[in-house]
């Protein structure tokens, strides 16, 4: 078996470090005996829709406005997708970037407007929206987007600590705005979108066997349990930190 692993748009997404994200699904797919390449699919490039799962991560407005024009084709994806802040945000109906709506690929649910200040610290939460996955998610978020999530998506977790999704800087003309307030995240369909950084997939483990049981057509209990002792130490002080507000 072997595991193709596509890394959008890393030259104008990589802002903040989470392609480790594909390091991590590599290393975990290899450890399992599976042979995994990691293909970067940089702006300009065709974007191919065969691989096996897909990754893009975080970048600033700019970035997340030329990615959004290049990303067209992700309309007819069906392959699992774990998209991070920007990215996120490009998935979704529209953003906000540099003052203006942007139009997004409208592969999600999501519209992003602007938080009243920006989100920025440490954030966790507690995983309800993909199922096997249980364990506490931690991350580090930095954005001023505020995302609003629409019928068809459902949250990625609860926040337990942090911002995630939105502030109270939007007025919700929908049935239950406090689940708004709460939510992180994004999960529909074969896509998991989050605003969280880390990389992600290096503070949580079992979010990377999700995607590689989806990406394998295995079953996530089926996955050969991985003993590391630098993850677990990793989780470990993750878990015990505090968010401190910087401004
Ligand atoms: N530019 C976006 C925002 O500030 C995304 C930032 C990010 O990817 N960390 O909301």
């Amino acid at each position: 078996m072997s595991l193709e692993i596509g890394l959008l748009l890393p030259d104008v997404l990589g802002t903040y470090g989470d392609n480790g994200n594909a390091l991590v699904l590599k290393r975990r797919a290899e450890m399992r005996g599976i042979d995994a390449t990691i293909h970067e699919v940089k702006l300009g490039d065709p974007v191919p829709l065969q691989f096996d799962v897909y990754l893009m991560g975080g970048g600033e407005d700019t970035a997340q406005t030329l990615a959004v024009e290049h990303l067209a084709p992700l309309v007819n994806l069906r392959a699992p997708l774990l998209a991070i802040c920007a990215g996120l945000q490009v998935l979704g109906e529209s953003f906000r970037a540099n003052g203006r709506v942007v139009d997004g690929v409208g592969l999600i649910d999501a519209t992003t407007t602007t938080l009243k200040k920006r989100a920025i610290g440490e954030i966790r939460t507690r995983p309800t929206g993909v199922p096997g996955l249980t364990d506490t998610l931690t991350g580090f978020e930095n954005h001023m987007g505020a995302t609003l999530l629409g019928q068809d998506a459902s949250p990625l977790g609860t926040v337990l600590m942090g911002v995630g999704n939105s502030d109270s800087s939007g007025t919700y003309d929908m049935a239950d705005p406090s689940a708004q307030l709460s939510a992180e995240g994004v999960v529909q369909g074969n896509v998991i979108a989050t605003y969280l950084h880390g990389p992600v997939l290096a503070r949580n483990p079992q979010l990377a066997d999700v995607l590689l049981a989806r990406a394998t057509g295995q079953d996530l209990a089926d996955l050969a349990p991985l003993d590391l002792p630098e993850v677990a130490q990793l989780r470990k002080e993750r878990l015990a930190a505090k968010r401190v507000e910087r401004f």
